[in-house]
């Protein structure tokens, strides 16, 4: 059974699909039909590698940290996607799919953020290729992510403001979606991570596991084997960590852990675990699990990561997760918080919010000497500085 590739109908076992309205189906067919034969071509591939090595900084570092090692008693790697230009992995998707855009002849890209952290990658690749880019945004997150829509604008991009409902992430998704339906021909819509109906999931899943390749060659390098025990990586839609589990899933050795955000405690009603609570319903084109009320309406999700604050997961997760393929915990904001403290201590790095949520996982974890365990360190922690400060 392969467990990283959708069935032609964007299936992983019961999960993912094509669920969207009928105006948007042309859209969405086009990029079916084809996406994979252009991604895999050899010219893409060229295309992709070589911008993910001399724009992006590729391969990240894989980085043996001794100080963990020592206090946790295994031997502790860290990827450091931190280090990607922008800060994080999302770069990684926004090249690939701004490249894909310009091969099915787009001159025009649309996204929608909440946090900015995608808007602002999106923005980047946008104007490294020259392409037109708006975004839309909540109103209330153009509020509170000023320092990301200032980065968007000088970058290049238009930043519209979604003042319908909440005024916040699902309401720019509205609007984008309506802007897509207007403007099938010449626009591309990116989406951000491993959500979203068919083929979406899949095609972020094969810009994201460019981690894992490396990693796998890196493990090698520096010990001889290219299969570690665990590898542990955040899970809010899903991309750090598919990336960083993909080459490993079906290798009988290692452990893959998603650490989703637990918020104030999963039964608080301040939280965005999904597998813990979720059960399987639709959500922005998918099915998969989803944090929703018995009936059937999503629960507004709670995490001190703007990034983990996320109602549904991955398609490809909610099947990983049923088929015994990744084990998935949650850790809490205090939690995350602390390990974030810690990490900047003892070895030096600020680690984004997200990411101190997988190295959380490893107070709970219980290792032995020889366990080579690899944290996906997804993204560093500039922009949670005034998060930092609060709880200092
Ligand atoms: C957006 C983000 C995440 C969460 O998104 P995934 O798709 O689950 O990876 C995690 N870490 C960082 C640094 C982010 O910016």
């Amino acid at each position: 059974m392969n467990h990283t590739k959708p069935d032609k109908y964007g299936y992983y076992g019961e999960f993912g699909g094509a669920f969207v309205p009928e105006m948007l189906y042309p859209n969405i067919k086009e990029l079916q039909e084809n996406y994979e034969q252009i991604i895999q071509s050899d010219s893409f591939q060229e295309e992709f590698k070589s911008l993910l090595r001399d724009y992006v900084g590729r391969p990240t570092p894989l980085f043996f940290s001794k100080n963990l090692s020592a206090q946790f008693g295994a031997k502790i790697y860290l990827k450091r996607e931190d280090l990607n230009h922008t800060g994080a992995h999302k770069i990684n998707n926004a090249i690939g799919q701004v490249l894909l855009a310009k091969r099915l002849n787009k001159n025009r890209i649309i996204a929608e953020t909440g946090a900015g952290q995608h808007g602002v990658a999106t923005a980047t690749a946008c104007a490294l290729m020259n392409i037109d880019c708006t975004i839309f945004m909540g109103e209330i997150d153009i509020d509170r992510q000023k320092p990301n829509v200032e980065r968007m604008r000088i970058l290049g991009a238009k930043v519209v403001a979604a003042t319908s409902g909440s005024k916040t992430l699902k309401d720019a998704t509205n609007e984008a979606i309506r802007e897509w339906i207007n403007n099938p021909v010449d626009t591309h819509y990116i989406i951000g991570s491993v959500v979203g109906p068919h083929p979406y999931p899949d095609l972020v899943t094969q810009f994201q596991s460019i981690i894992s390749e490396e990693i796998k060659m890196q493990l090698n390098e520096q010990t001889g084997n290219e299969r570690p025990d665990y590898v542990i990586a955040c899970l809010g839609g899903g991309s750090n960590a598919i990336g960083a589990f993909y080459h490993f899933i079906d290798n009988g050795k290692t452990k893959l852990i998603a650490v989703e955000a637990g918020g104030e405690g999963v039964y608080s009603g301040k939280t965005a675990a999904t597998i813990a609570l979720g059960k399987i319903g639709i959500i922005h084109g998918s099915k998969t699990y989803l944090i929703q009320t018995d009936d059937g309406q999503i629960v507004e999700p709670h995490s001190i990561s703007a990034g983990l604050d996320y109602p549904g997961i991955g398609p490809i997760h909610s099947f990983l997760h049923d088929t015994g393929k990744v084990e998935v915990v949650n850790v809490t904001d205090q939690e995350a918080l602390d390990a974030a403290f810690h990490l900047s201590k003892v070895d030096g790095i600020i680690p984004a919010l997200e990411s101190a949520h997988a190295l959380a996982h490893l107070n709970k974890m219980t290792l032995k000497t020889s366990d080579v365990v690899v944290i996906n360190l997804s993204g560093r922690g500039d922009k949670d500085m005034l998060t930092y400060q609060k709880f200092m």
